[in-house]
């Protein structure tokens, strides 16, 4: 075996997205997600090691030194961090030139070539689902026999066969085992879950086929592939053995909900163990689970509403009515189940009036806590594609971070200025957040348990200086 880094490179301050997040930014408030689509790989080479630079505050000269104690080194890249992350790749190949390194990631996965043509410090690309694939590589394999591999020979840039879809999910070792071995618990933390709180996923894929959703179009594929929910179980079981702190689980599939006897079987098993857990959710989910659900620890549902225009729902293909959502929300606010509801500004056919639509919707159903996210236009999804075709990107550029790592878009429209787009989302922040209703619930909470008292003051103090850097930003 290759001694091998896996490395989620050091870019904006603050920056949450070069491996697990699906919202590749700097967020309102500091947010880290676990790095498991590189601790995936990393649980499958022995005696590697997995540095997630931005939650460790560490610098590009604090991970350079690094490369002379590698031969092979793998960097999670994205859209928005790949420049930075090509000036971290020459940095270690200058450190190490005998360094084999590799990239992967969406971003990598839908431009190969392109990738790989942008510095020769890129020696390959492992495409897609890069778990086996980088094992491979880091058995030694010649690169002409591994799957879903491109890279480089003779001054040509060669693109091997797709790998196979992983169909056993089993068969993918706990990324608890890395978290615990490279790791700080403490250093991960996001609004809608509890504090300390671990994340994996039970499964891959998302049936459904939104038009802006970059994973399910690129690395996860459309079939929903799960773990066996007693390999899920064990690993929740490590997870309390190694860190007996935890106060949530995050199961992080695209939509958890989408298999019920699953995440039921999943549930029941968590109930014994009496964990408290959280997930991702769809509008769809029938009464009756909820409940079983509920009677078994779950806590809080991240659920993407996106908007609260019909016609926008259709236009992006989120395959949900308005209506269901309401009953949805309705239903989890009976039970008990907290909400951390998700929105999109600036979608295919958003207007001024769909906007203020969809603030009043989102003030309606009332989430405890929500997100205002700008559309993220990604090379190989159909929204990019759609964008390009009709001229909605400005200067045709990729530009989906500035360089304080916040949030902006390339998107507009002949009657949605990119600017009406990039205000939008402070509006409805302040409209949702700064309203009585709201500001008792939050003082509630902060009254009943003074933990989350120090961190609602922490994060508000945050999420006004948020607002602060985006005026500078306007
Ligand atoms: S349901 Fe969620 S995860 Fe699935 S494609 Fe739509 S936005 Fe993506």
């Amino acid at each position: 075996m290759l001694k091998t880094l896996f490395l989620n490179p050091p870019s904006f301050e603050g920056f949450d997205g070069g491996a697990g997040s699906r919202y590749q930014a700097r967020r309102e408030i500091r947010s880290f997600w676990y790095p498991t689509w590189l601790a995936q790989p990393a649980a499958l080479v022995p005696d590697s090691k997995l540095v997630d630079a931005p939650p460790a505050d560490l610098t590009v000269d604090d991970v350079a030194p690094m490369a002379r104690d590698y031969e092979l080194a793998v960097l999670h890249t994205s859209t928005p961090s790949f420049a930075a992350d090509v000036k971290v790749a020459e940095i270690l190949k200058d450190n190490n030139p005998k360094l084999k390194l590799g990239f992967v990631g969406s971003h990598v996965a839908v431009q190969p070539e392109i990738s790989l043509k942008r510095s020769p410090a890129i020696d390959f690309v492992a495409r897609n689902e890069f778990d086996f694939t980088i094992k491979e590589v880091a058995e030694g394999r010649p690169m002409a026999e591994i799957d879903g591999l491109s890279y480089r020979q003779n001054g040509n840039i060669v693109h091997n066969r797709e790998r196979a879809i992983l169909e056993n999910m089993d068969e993918l070792p706990f990324v608890t085992e890395v978290y615990k071995r490279d790791l700080k618990m403490e250093d991960y933390i996001i609004g809608e879950a509890l504090y300390p709180y671990i994340s994996f996923y039970t499964g891959r894929g998302c049936r459904s086929k939104c038009t802006f959703c970059l994973w399910p179009q690129t690395v996860g594929g459309h079939r929903y592939r799960t773990r066996s929910p007693q390999h899920v179980i064990d690993e929740v079981k490590l997870g309390l053995k190694y860190f007996p702190g935890v106060k949530e689980f995050f199961l992080e599939d695209d939509t958890l909900t989408d298999a019920i006897p699953h995440v039921e079987t999943i549930a029941r098993g968590l109930g014994e163990l009496g964990v408290t857990w959280s997930c991702n959710a769809k509008v769809n989910v029938p009464f009756e689970t909820l409940k079983v659900l509920k009677e078994n620890g779950l806590r809080n549902f991240t659920v993407g509403y996106e908007t609260g225009s019909q016609q926008i729902l259709n236009n992006v293909k989120k395959g949900m009515k308005v209506s269901r959502a309401r009953q949805f929300t309705e239903d989890c606010h009976k039970l008990g189940i907290t909400i951390h509801g998700t929105f999109i500004v600036g979608l295919p056919g958003e207007t001024k009036e769909t906007i203020a639509e969809t603030i009043a919707f989102a003030k309606e159903m009332n989430p405890h806590t929500l997100q205002v996210s700008l559309p993220a236009v990604y090379p190989g999804t159909f929204l990019y594609n759609q964008a390009m075709d009709n001229g909605w990107l400005r200067d045709h550029d990729e530009e989906l971070v500035a360089q304080n790592g916040l949030q902006v878009t390339s998107i507009e429209y002949p009657h949605l200025s990119h600017q009406d787009i990039f205000e939008a989302v402070e509006t409805f922040y302040r409209q949702f957040y700064l309203r009585p209703r709201k500001i008792a619930e939050i003082m509630l909470d902060m009254v009943r348990d003074r933990r989350v008292m120090a961190r609602r003051l922490r994060e508000g103090m945050e999420f006004f200086r948020f607002l602060g850097a985006r005026a500078d930003r306007a």
